[in-house]
């Protein structure tokens, strides 16, 4: 059985570090916007088409769109074989364990209520 260190071994080079909150970051999710906004347009549509929006959002790393994590994250939910969602699965699930055990503890000890974990990607 691999340990957490191995099967995140091959993120180690291409995550993207979530931005510091700043001009130009989304107070939501982290991404960078155009100037004057506060919050990038899929953060913005979703806090006009749905009743509730999350009350906090904890971006482990950036999802470039065409990059490695994009792409992974994409092949995890999308691809047609179960092997390589579950192989995925496993890897990305090691991320979010070493990213949990290196985030503050209340971030992880005290959930909002019916709070859930998922993915950004599309
Ligand atoms: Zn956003």
């Amino acid at each position: 059985m691999a340990t957490v260190g191995e099967l995140t071994a091959s993120y180690e080079n291409f995550l993207v570090p979530v931005l510091a909150p700043r001009a130009g970051v989304c107070a939501v999710c982290k991404t960078s916007v155009l100037p004057g906004y506060d919050t990038c347009y899929q953060c913005k549509e979703h806090r006009r088409a749905l009743s509730g929006t999350a009350d906090v959002v904890a971006p482990v790393a950036l999802s470039v769109k065409g990059g490695q994590w994009a792409h992974e994250l994409s092949s995890y939910k999308n691809s047609p074989s179960a092997s390589a969602r579950g192989s995925l699965g496993l890897r990305i699930g090691a991320v979010l364990w070493r990213w949990l055990d290196a985030s503050p503890r209340t971030l992880v000890t005290r959930p909002a209520h019916g709070s859930r974990a998922t993915t950004g990607s599309s």
